[in-house]
């Protein structure tokens, strides 16, 4: 896992400067919701909050901590963020700490020991990879057994550290009597246990969680703030680090866990598609659109996929219309074909087109069959009246799947 310290947080000056705040003088609440967009760095900041509450050298780190070799000075400003070095924050940084406590959703029935398994399998992960990113299936949730489980354990004191920190990881996960449950424990003032809970969806929370907490606000990322991470951090060449930024739309989590998806040639085969709606040539469109059976039948994710670089290029497009520079456009690479089309497609034109595409992200969840999906919205990109009429013979045999 990245053991980023607090004065790190990629991109969160207000944050960082926060919770740094809080180590200073050691006034900790007892409860933060850490609450912003998704994949922006919630998680990263929760754990770095933890280690620098658990470091041994920041104030108020208690009689637990060990003497310094070199005598028992203080430094001479109090430290605000984790030292990176004492056994406190190696064993947090490694996820090992006994005072350093998670939930997070976890998918499937599973009884006690698969559960058991795949925490401890994410753990290790988390732990292993630097890159690591969380995602859940749709049903994830946080299990009621473990939140209890935790409890049971809150009841002792802290094991090493002057106080124990509970981070809860997307806790809009949760149902209602593991709310009741967790609220029982944020509301205790027992002033060792500093809990955090992260969430990308803070309106699920319900209000009387949201009101013990002390509301962390997280802001977007900017698409070059992702793309330089992705390129200096994660080895990611340029132009795919761009397209990724671009198509992530400013979730950090979602551009890393999209890497090595080659989006340059997805890309390419959903300009395929999308070039003959563009000269409205309808056989070819049905054709290109046929013959892309990944953005068919493989599925919703896919389609998604299609649409969202048909609306980066058509942005693009917009962009070198209005005389951007190359620099600008996501596309760059393809600078030649955007601004030709950009000479033969009017601005409304274009703005029209891009309305077809979020309404069809829009309803990609709602339609039974994605291949149809994919040819009625470039039907409509190209301006067809979408009908019986405009319909092959084939396809429409199959509007009733
Ligand atoms: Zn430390």
């Amino acid at each position: 896992m990245p053991a980023v310290p607090l004065r790190q947080l990629l991109a969160q000056p207000e944050v960082s400067a926060f919770l740094r705040g809080i180590v200073a003088r050691a006034r900790y609440g007892n409860a933060y919701l850490f609450h912003g967009p998704a994949g922006v760095g919630k998680g990263t900041a929760a754990i770095a909050f933890a280690r620098a509450a658990l470091c041994e050298r920041v104030p108020g780190a208690g009689a637990t901590a060990e003497p310094s070799l070199f005598g028992a000075t203080a430094p001479a400003t109090p430290l605000d963020d984790a030292c990176g070095e004492c056994g406190s924050c190696l064993r947090a940084a490694s996820l090992q700490h006994p005072d350093l406590k998670f939930l997070f959703p976890v998918s499937g029935p599973g009884d006690e020991k698969e559960l058991d398994e795949t925490i401890g399998e994410t753990l290790q992960a988390w732990r292993e990879d630097p890159l690591f990113t969380f995602q859940y299936e749709k049903a994830a949730s946080i299990r009621l057994s473990l939140t209890r489980e935790l409890q049971r354990e809150l009841a002792y004191r802290p094991f090493e550290a002057a106080r124990r920190v509970v981070v809860i990881r997307d806790c809009d996960r949760m149902r209602e009597d593991q709310y009741s449950a967790l609220l029982k424990s944020i509301e205790e003032p027992a002033a060792t246990t500093t809990w955090v809970l992260t969430t990308s969806r803070a309106a699920r929370v319900p209000p009387t969680i949201r009101s013990r907490c002390q509301r962390v606000r997280f802001a977007p990322l900017s698409e070059a703030v992702v793309a330089g991470f992705l390129g200096e951090r994660a080895g990611v060449d340029a132009r795919e680090a761009r397209l990724l930024a671009a198509l992530a739309s400013g979730s950090l989590a979602r551009a890393l866990a999209m890497r090595g998806s080659d989006p340059a040639r997805l890309r390419d085969e959903a300009l395929a598609m999308l070039e003959p709606a563009l000269r409205r040539d309808v056989p070819g469109l049905w054709k290109a659109a046929q013959g892309a059976t990944r953005f068919g039948r493989a599925g919703r994710e896919s389609l998604r996929r299609a649409i969202e670089f048909h609306e980066l290029w058509l942005r693009d497009v917009l962009r070198a219309r209005y005389g951007a520079p190359a620099e600008a456009l996501v596309n760059r690479d393809h600078e030649r074909r955007i601004r030709e089309l950009a000479t033969r497609l009017d601005a409304a034109e274009v703005r029209r087109r891009l309305l077809v595409l979020e309404e069809a992200l829009r309803s990609i969840d709602g339609n039974v069959s994605p291949d149809l999906t994919l040819f009625s919205t470039l039907l409509r990109v190209a301006g067809e009246r979408v009908g019986e009429g405009a319909w092959p013979a084939h396809a429409a045999q199959r509007s009733d799947v």
